[in-house]
């Protein structure tokens, strides 16, 4: 195997996994030789250092709906130490990156996500835009009487200024829609996206019901300009017609498979046993959608590990023939490509 950019020295220290058969025991050194920047809550990092990404988990969750979320509803030192053991624990599996999912009204806090960071070693990436799905339970009341483009502003604002009054920046668009026919609202969201990408480079994640409410997405972010490539699907296992996936992945979209659980394992084995078979592994991202400490429950309720990809899934590819190289190819040059900052626009 073959580490781009990589002298002698930088091998050596980093050498830990590069042992024939090794598991991950470090995805920080595994170099794939890509060019870019990604941004996360510490600031900018190199493409080529994101190491082992998992692309979708959260930290911690509110669902109690834009109008009463605020952070005045939890305790963020109980978090962070909820919180922290789980993320040494990945880390020391082998995780690198960790993109904490969570959108604005849902609980995002981006001063915690940097705490954790510094303290786990973990790189973190958080979010801009809004999430529209769960019938608009999570919009707040300017989402519906603002303008497409002055949506836009707020988050392009929060890329260059930083999030609610932190220097912090974020790494991704965060969207959400139901099924189809998507809503006004939920269409005006995704067209605020496609502005916001435009003017940031950052990549557009759509938590998406269903294979159809995908192709919408798709629509409108080309009439924006903004090509297939710069949209994550999110959730991609709602939708059970692969056909879907196929269709998505030729067109140069992500597909995110990223609810991979012990009870999951053989469908996601499919999922991917047949994205490979239309050799399409390199539009694919795997992740677990973990997590959390969940505001409103006692001491946060029942927080669930992230080691499920090392411990099981990542063996059951193994078995099932996946290589090592393809693996790579999964977990960390598709999230480093996916999550490069760079404008990607419609040809
Ligand atoms: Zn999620």
């Amino acid at each position: 195997m073959k580490f781009p950019g990589i002298g002698r020295r930088e091998f050596i220290k980093d050498g830990c996994l590069l042992v024939a058969g090794a598991h991950f025991v470090s995805g920080t050194s595994k170099r794939v030789g890509l060019q870019g920047t990604i941004m996360t809550v510490r600031g900018r990092i190199n493409a080529d250092d994101l190491g082992f990404t998992l692309s979708h988990e959260h930290i911690l969750v509110d669902f109690i709906g834009a109008e009463k979320v605020n952070e005045g509803r939890y305790n963020a030192d109980e978090v962070f130490a909820t919180a922290l053991p789980f993320l040494k624990d990945v880390k020391q599996k082998g995780c690198s990156t960790f993109v904490d999912c969570t959108p604005a009204y849902i609980g995002r806090d981006v001063q915690l996500l940097q705490r954790l960071s510094n303290a786990s070693g973990l790189n973190i990436v958080s979010t801009t835009g809004y999430y529209g799905a769960a019938q608009e339970k999570y919009l707040p009341r300017h989402a519906y009487s603002e303008t497409a483009e002055q949506l836009a502003a707020r988050w392009i604002d929060e890329w260059k200024n930083g999030i609610d009054g932190s220097s912090i920046k974020p790494g991704l668009i965060k969207s959400g829609v139901d099924k189809t026919p998507l809503s006004e609202v939920q269409a005006k969201i995704i067209d605020a996206a496609a502005r916001t990408h435009l003017a940031t480079g950052l990549t557009i994640g759509i938590h998406t019901g269903s294979g159809d409410a995908a192709n919408e997405e798709l629509k409108i972010l080309e009439r924006r300009g903004v090509a297939p490539s710069a949209r994550i699907w999110i959730h991609a296992q709602n939708e059970k017609n692969q056909s879907y996936h196929i269709e998505a992945a030729q067109r140069g979209s992500w597909v995110s498979f990223d609810g991979v659980s012990p009870d999951s394992i053989d469908e996601n084995l499919r999922f991917l046993q047949m994205m490979k078979d239309k050799k399409l592994l390199d539009s694919v991202l795997v992740s677990q959608d973990s997590g959390w400490y969940h505001v409103g429950e006692p001491k946060g309720g029942t927080y669930n590990h992230y080691n499920c990809i090392f411990t099981d899934f990542i063996p059951a590819l193994k078995q099932k023939g996946f290589t090592q190289k393809e693996i790579d190819v999964i977990f960390i040059t598709n999230p480093a490509k996916a999550l490069t900052v760079k404008i990607r626009k419609l040809k």
